[in-house]
């Protein structure tokens, strides 16, 4: 069977393998001669020894669908989950994942909340920040790369928070409360909402939407075009202070800086929308959402009574 005898291979696996504990330890995972079974609390968990010929093992291994099915899972055994679990190298490798599970990620990394033990069985969460309650992070992309303890729901204000309660402290975060329309804020003009419930986008001019003269120049130049001292002025303006997006709740944007410098303010859709026959009515353009219309039309050129195009669809 072994053409370099029975110790040769082993020697070459495990002399000088340096084994390290997983970095995550997670539901379903073998740690040692046991079975991680259920999590109790930070330091506590509930464990069951691995049984050599205890249940049938499933023929489907790894790949088996039903594994989180729980009267399947206790009738079939199945292999462990991968130690190296999301950091895992081996995806390429057909042995190493027929036996190991590789469970996806949750679509909402850390800022998942199910409790739910089949929820938790089939994905995989990141791990908690190691800050716990102290840590103050809101950015979201943090709030996805680990998971939290809760925001307490007294804010800044709460007493305990105040008196230095430890075991609070590390119960709950202590954040300043976010506004929760974020970037969708219709409140924008609303000075001391802003500063008090802090917004995804920087502060927001106040001649936004309408009446800002820089941010027409930024949205109608084009600035492969016209490289000139004026469009510089008008996007210095535009990156310090925030406007309202002309498309609304159809833009399509979703990179940092256009979620830092607009807001979105969602309006009804027009019920006819397409086929809507009042697209060169200026009031009814004014209270519906078309698709390809933009909410807030550039400004014509010519003026608007006078411009003979206005009749035409493509015309903003
Ligand atoms: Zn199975
Ligand atoms: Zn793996
Ligand atoms: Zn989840
Ligand atoms: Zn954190
Ligand atoms: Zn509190
Ligand atoms: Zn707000
Ligand atoms: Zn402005
Ligand atoms: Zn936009």
């Amino acid at each position: 069977m072994n053409p370099h005898g029975n110790y040769q291979p082993f020697h070459d696996v495990l002399n000088g393998y340096d084994a390290r504990p997983p970095y995550m330890q997670n539901i379903g995972m073998s740690l040692g001669p046991y079975f991680l079974v259920e999590r109790l609390n930070q330091n506590r968990a509930k464990i069951s020894p691995v049984i050599m010929g205890g249940a049938v093992p499933c023929e489907f291994a790894a790949h088996c669908r039903e594994i989180s099915d729980s009267e399947h899972s206790s009738a079939y055994s199945h292999p462990s989950l991968c130690p190296d679990g999301g950091e895992c190298a081996g995806s390429n490798d057909d042995v190493h994942c027929k036996f190991f599970v590789h469970r996806k990620m949750c679509p909402k990394g850390g800022e998942c909340t199910v409790n739910d033990e089949h929820h938790i069985i089939k994905f995989d969460h990141p791990e908690h920040c190691h800050a716990g309650g102290r840590c103050n992070d809101m950015e979201k992309s943090h709030l996805q790369q680990f998971r939290h303890v809760p925001l307490c729901p007294d804010g800044m204000d709460c007493r305990a928070y105040l008196n230095h309660d430890k075991h609070h402290r590390d119960q709950y975060r202590h954040c300043e409360k976010r506004c929760i329309f974020e970037g969708n804020c219709v409140r924008f003009h609303d000075k001391n909402h802003v500063t008090k419930e802090p917004h995804p986008f920087v502060p927001p001019c106040p001649f936004t939407p309408f009446s800002c003269k820089f941010h027409i120049k930024y949205t109608q130049i084009n600035p492969k075009i016209d490289r000139s001292a004026e469009y510089t002025q008008a996007e210095t303006h535009c990156l310090h202070y925030s406007h309202v997006c002309g498309w609304g709740r159809l833009c399509t944007d979703t990179s940092e800086k256009h979620s830092r410098t607009a807001i979105h303010i969602a309006r009804q859709m027009c019920p006819d929308d397409d086929r809507c026959r009042r697209l060169n009515n200026e009031e009814h353009l004014a209270a519906f959402t078309h698709t390809n219309v933009r909410d807030i039309r550039l400004t014509c050129r010519c003026y608007a009574s006078a411009c003979k195009d206005r009749f035409d669809a493509d015309h903003e």
